[in-house]
C-alpha cells in the first residue's frame, strides 16, 4: 500500500460530500493497492456519490482482471499457463496487454510487461526485502524468461512463449484504469473533474471558469515539498515514476522498483520521472520507460511521441531538473528550484 501519492491538488477542496459553489467536492477510496480520488467542482452530495460509485466499480472490475496477486485474474491465469499455450482473456485484459506490448516496442524494450520473473528474483513481489543482489544463476534464469516478443495477444487470447515467463502490468495498469474511469465519468455527463489513482491523474474541463487544473509535483528527495506546479489542459494526464515509493536497499544504496530489462538490474541514477500525455496509460507507461532510459536514451522515444512531455529528476546532488520545452510550457518551478531545457533534435546534438 502506498501512503504517498505523487501529486497534490492545489485547490480549496471540500473533503467530504457536497461542495458550496466555487469549491471542489472530493472523495477518496482504495483500489489497486493504492488510494484513488475523484474531485468534481461544485458537485452536490448525490452527484458526487454517483460519480464515486461509477469510478469505484470500474476500478474494482479492472483490478479483478489485471492483478497479479488475484489468482482468478486473467493475468494470473496467463502467468500459470504452460509456455506456448494460449489462454482466453477478457477484452480489457487483451486491451492492456496489447497496449503494454506496444509501449515495449516503442521503448525498445525499456518498458517490458514481461518483467515479472525479474521483479520476483529481486524481491519486489512479496517475501522479505532482499539485502543482497540475487545469485548470478537465479538472475540469469529470470533474464532468460523476460522479453516482450514472447508475449502474443490476438483475438481475445494471450500466450507467453518462454518457460518461466510472467506478465506484470504494474507500470501501466493504473494509468489504463484512470482512462476507463475518465471515459465512464464523461459518459455520465460530468464535464469537469479530476481522477487520481496513486499519482496517475487525468482531468476534464476546469475547476472554475478561467482557471485550469493545477497539481503539485513532489520533490523526490523531500516528499513533503514541491518542485513546482503543473497546469493540466482539458483531457490531459500525468504520471510519476519515482525511487521514493517502493525500493530495496542493498549495501546502503537505494534501488528503484523499476528494473532495466536489458541488464536485469534495478535502475540507478534516476530519482523521479514525470510525464504529461494525452492519456493516463501513455503517461504511466512512458514514465516507467523513461525512468529506465534516462534523458539521453529517451530522446528518440520522446520525439516519436510529440504530444507527450517529460520532467527528469536525476538521483544526484545538487538537485537538477531536466525537462523538454513542451513540459516547460505547463510547469512553474517553486522558489529555489531551477529546471534545464532538454535539447530537441538528434541524439548526437
Ligand atoms: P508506480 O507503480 O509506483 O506508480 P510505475 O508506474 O513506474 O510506478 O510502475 C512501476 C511498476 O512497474 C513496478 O512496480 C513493476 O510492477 C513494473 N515494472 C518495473 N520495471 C518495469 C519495466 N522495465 N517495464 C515495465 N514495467 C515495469
Ligand atoms: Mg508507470
Amino acid at each position: 500500500m502506498k501512503h504517498t501519492i505523487a501529486f497534490l491538488v492545489l485547490f480549496p477542496v471540500a473533503l467530504c460530500g457536497c461542495a458550496p459553489r466555487g469549491e471542489i467536492a472530493r472523495r477518496e477510496g482504495l483500489a489497486m493497492g493504492t488510494f484513488f480520488s475523484v474531485a468534481v467542482p461544485g458537485a452536490g452530495r448525490r452527484a458526487l456519490a454517483r460519480h464515486m460509485e461509477t469510478v469505484s466499480r470500474r476500478l474494482g472490475a479492472l483490478e479483478a482482471e489485471l492483478s497479479v496477486y488475484d489468482e482468478n485474474s486473467a493475468i494470473a491465469r496467463l502467468n500459470r499457463a504452460a509456455p506456448g499455450c494460449p489462454v482466453p482473456v477478457s477484452p480489457a485484459a487483451a486491451d492492456v496487454l496489447a497496449l503494454a506490448r506496444r509501449y515495449a516496442v516503442y521503448s525498445g524494450g525499456a518498458f517490458d510487461p514481461t518483467v515479472a520473473p525479474l521483479l520476483r528474483v529481486w524481491g519486489f513481489r512479496g517475501g522479505p526485502a532482499p539485502t543482497a543482489a540475487p545469485p548470478a544463476e537465479a538472475l540469469a534464469e529470470a533474464r532468460a524468461a523476460v522479453g516482450y516478443r514472447g508475449l502474443v495477444v490476438t483475438n481475445g487470447m494471450a500466450m507467453l512463449t518462454a518457460r518461466g515467463a510472467g506478465v506484470d502490468l504494474g507500470g501501466i495498469a493504473k494509468g489504463y484504469a484512470v482512462d476507463r474511469a475518465y471515459d465512464a465519468l464523461r459518459g455520465e455527463g460530468a464535464a469537469a473533474f479530476l481522477v487520481d489513482l496513486g499519482g496517475n491523474i487525468r482531468c476534464a474541463g476546469r475547476p472554475a471558469p478561467g482557471r485550469p487544473w493545477r497539481i503539485g509535483v513532489r520533490d523526490p528527495f523531500r516528499t513533503e515539498r514541491l518542485l513546482g506546479t503543473l497546469t493540466l489542459p482539458d483531457g490531459m494526464a500525468v504520471a510519476t515514476s519515482g525511487h521514493y515509493e517502493r525500493f530495496v536497499t542493498l549495501d546502503g544504496e537505494r534501488y528503484a522498483h523499476i528494473l532495466d530489462p536489458r541488464t536485469g538490474r534495478p535502475v540507478r541514477g534516476m530519482a523521479s520521472v514525470t510525464v504529461l500525455a494525452p492519456t493516463a496509460a501513455e503517461a504511466d507507461a512512458l514514465s516507467t520507460a523513461l525512468f529506465v532510459m534516462g534523458p539521453r536514451g529517451g530522446r528518440a522515444l520522446m520525439r516519436s511521441r510529440p504530444d507527450a512531455h517529460v520532467l527528469f529528476v536525476p538521483d544526484a546532488r545538487p538537485l537538477r531538473l531536466l525537462a523538454d520545452p513542451g513540459f516547460l510550457q505547463y510547469f512553474a518551478c517553486d522558489a529555489g528550484v531551477t529546471v534545464l531545457s532538454l535539447p530537441h533534435g538528434p541524439d548526437n546534438g
